[in-house]
């Protein structure tokens, strides 16, 4: 079997603190899987830089002037962590054999990468890096994430528990993913759909190398919205099935209002019936928001608008 060229994809946002540590640490990593004769010596590692406002691009930009190993892509304008991944996936897709996906803070541990390169030898398309703990994560982090992870199973999402952005994907389950054009992208739901041979590989998940986290709760709650609107249409049902129950408890309103009214209570009735008109209005209120998500999906879809804009290659 031939030597396989393996490409590292490294999205980075405003990553100046923790680059430096991060690339020698992945360096020494792909030198020692290269020395095992595991991956190619022509495999690369691609720092994606996502519309940074620090140091990051000109950072990268050093690096890659010292030592060719590492390419760096540059987007126009921050598109989010997703996007920067695709974007850097895209770029290796038909330079590799096997990608691997990770963060630029080393919180996910680099010596599960060993595992992956087996289980890639072993004949799986797509290796699953998950967190065994999350001890080093903040207890609210912990729970918004488990919660997360249920809702989107209750959802009907299939998700990998606990598991992150960091894995393998093999060149064919990467080709097929690049037929996958839409828009609203969450790779975590969208990589299960392809279907080749996969697995899974635990990690214990450390804490941040350097530098804070990219993701504020504002940016995790629409991260969970996109990923449940983009793959399930159960809350569609589920607003549906309130409004039948709202109808059916309607007609029974009808008729005790009727009563009311024959026996003369009308007055006394008043303040029931204001509730009522302000929950029902609640629930339509809160009903057209939901589907109004989904015709934002449609909306975005539609267009078809570029992912994200190459804006400078260093390779
Ligand atoms: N990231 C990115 N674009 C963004 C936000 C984050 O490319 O708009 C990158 C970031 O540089 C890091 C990865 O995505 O490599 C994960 O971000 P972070 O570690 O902040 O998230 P957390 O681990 O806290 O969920
Ligand atoms: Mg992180």
């Amino acid at each position: 079997m031939k030597i396989p060229v393996l490409y590292i994809v490294i999205p980075c946002y405003n990553e100046e603190e923790v680059l430096k540590s991060t690339t020698s640490a992945v360096k020494a990593k792909l030198t020692h899987l290269q020395s095992k004769g595991l991956v190619a010596k022509t495999s690369r590692i691609v720092l994606v830089n996502d519309g940074s406002k620090d140091k990051t691009w000109e950072i990268i930009k050093e690096i890659n002037h010292s030592d060719p190993t590492f390419n760096g892509v540059k987007l126009s304008r921050n598109r989010g962590h997703q996007n920067a991944l695709v974007a850097g996936l895209l770029y290796s897709k038909d330079r590799s054999d096997i990608t691997i996906s990770m963060d630029a803070d080393l919180q996910d541990d680099i010596d599960a990468i060993d595992q992956f390169i087996k289980a890639f030898h072993e004949g799986y398309d797509i290796v699953y890096g998950t967190r065994s703990s999350r001890t080093t994560d903040t207890r609210f982090k912990r729970w918004t994430a488990r919660s997360f992870y249920k809702f989107m199973h209750k959802m009907g999402v299939d998700v990998v528990y606990d598991h992150a952005d960091y894995r393998l994907i093999s060149k064919r389950a990467l080709e097929e993913f690049a037929k996958y054009s839409e828009v609203n992208l969450f790779l975590r739901g969208i990589i299960p759909l392809i279907g080749f041979p996969s697995t899974t590989v635990s990690y214990v998940r450390n804490e941040r190398q350097a530098g804070e986290s990219k993701y504020p709760l504002k940016k995790m709650i629409s991260f969970a919205l996109d990923g449940i609107t983009s793959f399930s249409v159960k809350p569609i049902r589920f607003v549906f099935s309130i409004g039948i129950a709202l109808s059916v408890i309607s007609v029974l309103f009808l008729v005790y209002v009727l009563v009311q009214y024959l026996t003369g209570h009308t007055v006394e009735g008043w303040s029931f019936i204001a509730c009522s008109l302000w929950f029902i209005g609640g629930v339509q209120m809160m009903s057209i928001g939901l589907i109004g998500e989904y015709i934002g999906k449609i909306y975005s879809e539609t267009k078809a608008r570029p992912r994200y804009a190459v804006e400078e290659i260093v390779e």
